[in-house]
């Protein structure tokens, strides 16, 4: 149906929408396309959702999620007061934006990472600055600092997205220092790498780190992320989340998820270990490998062909992800599964490319 008029404001008119990674049903799929982790949460939650007395149900949640706060805060030395949660990082992501941009207060981000901020900038018409990471390296500008300049938001994912890398932690805190405006680590994916900022948001009242539930804790579909920074920064966040931001079973089971960090952890160590043995094969059959930090992989085929590749791999059900504008034209990102559905995926790959798996 045609609208009489255009009701929108011209700022929703323009912009395109987040398009999210495909949830295709396909038979017999091997979904590595968007980063969710291939074991299943915390035993502990099924064990709860088994005694879970559905009355609860007919009530709000508690608006602030105290008790889910108050352990993810426990969790990392923070307080209560220094921490929020939200229906995913996404969420969280939302409020600041929120908080923190407007047609005056621009934002920057780096470029490529993830492209979330730019439609959430979109909707706040926020001007932005899209600092180009190295087309070669994918290592951060000199100038970081200089681009960024003017900017009311700094987001920093760490380690990137869909890069995979990290950066030094001495030069996020000289930024921290430095920039004048807002820092936010998006940290959806530290637990796979070896170095957090957290550090960085007790020190300084400018920085915000987020955090998720969807990656090492395998809660995708529950939607549970966090913010954490000074008390002052996280109570205004609290001044424009949604009001009931999150259910009842999303803070019981988040809850209960962070409470069994040893089921995380070895989880992570098993993707680690999969992801390692996943780039020598890759690298032995010459596809060009960013180190990677995360749950997924970066990689480009020996003849850059990636969106053939890509092709390819979904013929046989094998689901990746593209990302055609450079500069990563020439890559796929393979999100890392079980062993078993690595193989597979290798397997096939040394077909496409005629060779023998070395092993
Ligand atoms: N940040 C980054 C860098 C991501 O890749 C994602 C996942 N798409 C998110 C945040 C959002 O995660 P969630 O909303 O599931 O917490």
């Amino acid at each position: 149906m045609n609208l009489k008029q255009n009701y929108f404001r011209p700022e929703v008119t323009e912009m395109a929408g987040y398009v999210p990674g495909e949830q295709p049903k396909i038979p017999n799929i091997l979904k590595l396309n968007t980063n969710e982790n291939p074991y299943s949460p915390s035993p502990l939650v099924a064990a709860m959702l088994r005694n879970y007395d559905i009355d609860l149900l007919r009530r709000y949640p508690d608006p602030r999620a105290d008790e889910l706060c108050a352990a993810a805060a426990r969790l990392h030395g923070f307080t209560r007061e220094e921490v929020i949660a939200g229906n995913g990082s996404d969420d969280i992501l939302t409020m600041i934006f929120r908080c923190f941009t407007d047609k005056e207060r621009g934002m920057s981000y780096l470029y490529p990472s993830y492209s979330l901020y730019q439609s959430l900038a979109d909707i706040q018409g926020c001007p932005v600055t899209r600092i180009p990471l190295n087309p070669e390296t994918f290592e951060l500008p000199d100038n970081l600092l200089e681009q960024a300049r003017g900017s009311n938001l700094l987001i920093i994912t760490r380690p990137n997205a869909p890069t995979g890398k990290s950066y030094p932690h001495e030069v996020m805190n000289e930024i921290c220092a430095r920039f004048d405006g807002i820092v936010v680590f998006d940290e959806a994916y530290v637990d796979f790498s070896m170095d957090s900022c957290l550090d960085l948001a007790k020190e300084f009242d400018n920085v915000l780190v987020t955090r998720t539930l969807s990656k090492s804790y395998s809660l995708a579909g529950l939607r549970l992320g966090f913010a954490y920074g000074s008390r002052k920064l996280i109570g205004g966040m609290y001044k424009v989340k949604d009001s009931y931001n999150v259910d009842r079973l999303a803070q019981l089971i988040g809850a209960t998820a962070i409470a069994d960090q040893a089921w995380m952890r070895n989880n992570v160590k098993m993707i680690r270990a999969t992801r390692t043995r996943m780039i020598e094969e890759l690298r032995q059959m010459d596809f060009k490998v960013v180190d990677s930090e995360t749950n997924f992989v970066l990689a480009s085929p020996p003849d850059g062909d990636a969106k053939k590749f890509f092709d390819a791999l979904r013929g046989e059900a094998i689901i990746v992800r593209y990302f055609p504008e450079p500069p990563t034209t020439q890559y796929i990102r393979i999100t890392v599964g079980t062993d078993e559905e690595i193989d597979r995926l290798l397997d096939f790959t040394a077909n496409y490319l005629g060779v023998k798996r070395k092993q």
